[in-house]
């Protein structure tokens, strides 16, 4: 018989989620509901080997959408009950310095994940939206939230703090949280497992290179440096995000260029990265407008990998000793050219690809034999890893 964990990730106005079999992987239905509080909202519902359920139509809230689900559930299945559901996992963005791992919710969790609003104003507010709503729509199940920042508590403070006055840091709560954990964490381990070799003998660089994109330095299967921040808006190249500025910039933008906090907020954070610099997010438009000879594409593409090559050179120094680097999420798996310009010239550090296996498909090594540190691609899988944070939690292998 199978157990299952439903998976919730809740935007402002978006309901993503999975039923996921935790002993198999499947996912047993999913669906996207969008548009929530707008005059038309979409919703799909997804299970394996049926047609996709497709609406438009009205969704006021969370609850209304949740509502659609359960009746998407009762009428195309799964039941609920064959596919003995241990609980709901609620995806959480902003964890803070407290939660360094998945938590039952109760009312004091729900305190605290509202409490860390201001770090994360777009993200927590959306995501206990849908813990609110789902605890009306699950009673009785237990309900655990799984922090994005949670697997980064391990960095040391040499790494975690920002080099200004301890007193604003701390009154502000301003320190490096970094994000994607549960990809990263899902990712180190995987790459353990692929490599035949205890988590905690293994030393490896994540590069979770997705619209949003991170690079996590993984030591023994504790992160020890990530390249996001405070916010995501740290760190590598992404869709829409600057990545790392000159703090020095904003102040000019603002005192000189007369732009409002505000508008810089959303210059870097939803019109730079790809899409500002070639006028698309979307790396495989920029990759084609590249092979069409489109200078700007190219350039932005050369700024990417570069970023990505400096940020590889750095974790390889604070690991001492790297096993393997792991390229996952949109891009990292799919975007054979990326991978190949991200680690162009690093043989002398003991990395070198192999073309034909980088330009393969699915999980599998892309490193040569003769690699010193072996190069992977490991797909991602963050509501798997909810769901076994999940289970792990509220129904934990009983010891014989
Ligand atoms: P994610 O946020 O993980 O869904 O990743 C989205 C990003 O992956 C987008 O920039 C896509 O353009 C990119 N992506 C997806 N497939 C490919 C591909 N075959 N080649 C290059 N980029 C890809």
């Amino acid at each position: 018989m199978s157990r299952s964990v439903f998976v919730i990730n809740a935007g402002s106005s978006s309901l993503k989620y999975q039923l996921v079999d935790v002993d198999s992987g499947d996912a047993l239905a999913s669906g996207l509901i969008e548009r929530i509080g707008e005059t038309t909202g979409v919703a799909t519902h997804e299970v394996p080997g049926q047609p996709d359920i497709v609406e438009q139509r009205v969704i006021s809230d969370h609850e209304h959408a949740f509502g659609w689900v359960l009746r998407q559930l009762d009428a195309h299945g799964p039941d609920l009950d064959a596919v003995q559901l241990l609980g709901i996992g609620h995806r959480v963005v902003q964890g803070g310095a407290r939660f360094d791992r998945a938590v039952l919710i109760d009312d004091d969790v729900v305190q605290q994940i509202d409490d860390l609003a201001p770090l994360a104003p777009l993200h927590n507010p959306a995501n206990l939206q849908g813990i609110r709503s789902a605890l009306a729509t699950f009673p009785g199940f237990p309900h655990v939230a799984v922090f994005d920042t949670a697997f980064h508590l391990t960095i040391p403070p040499a790494a975690h703090r920002y080099a200004i006055e301890g007193r604003v840091a701390a009154e502000h709560r301003i320190r490096k949280y970094g994000f994607h954990g549960t990809s990263h964490q899902y990712v180190s381990r995987r790459m353990a497992e692929l490599l035949g070799k205890p988590l905690e003998a293994v030393n490896t660089i994540v590069l979770h290179l997705g619209n949003g994109a991170s690079a996590t330095a993984v030591r023994g299967g504790r992160s020890v440096e990530t390249s996001m921040g405070m916010t995501p808006l740290a760190g590598l190249v992404m869709g829409t995000r600057s990545g790392d500025i000159d703090p020095g910039v904003i102040f000019h933008l603002h005192r000189v260029a007369g732009m409002s906090i505000d508008e810089i907020d959303t210059l870097l954070n939803k019109r730079s990265g790809l899409l500002g610099m070639t006028g698309t997010g979307d790396m495989r438009d920029v990759q084609q407008a590249a092979d069409a000879g489109i200078e700007r594409a190219s350039e932005a593409l050369d700024i990417v990998a570069h970023r990505l090559r400096g940020t590889v050179g750095a974790y390889l120094a604070h690991l001492g000793r790297t096993d393997a680097i792991a390229f996952t999420a949109g891009i990292g798996e799919n975007s054979a050219p990326v991978r190949a310009a991200a680690l162009a010239g690093l043989e002398s550090l003991g990395i070198v690809l192999d073309p034909v296996r980088n330009a393969g498909r699915g999980e599998r090594r892309i490193s040569a034999d003769e690699s010193a540190i072996e190069v992977w691609v490991v797909p991602t899988a963050e509501e798997l890893e909810i769901a076994r944070q999940v289970a792990a939690l509220v129904a934990p292998p009983s010891v014989e």
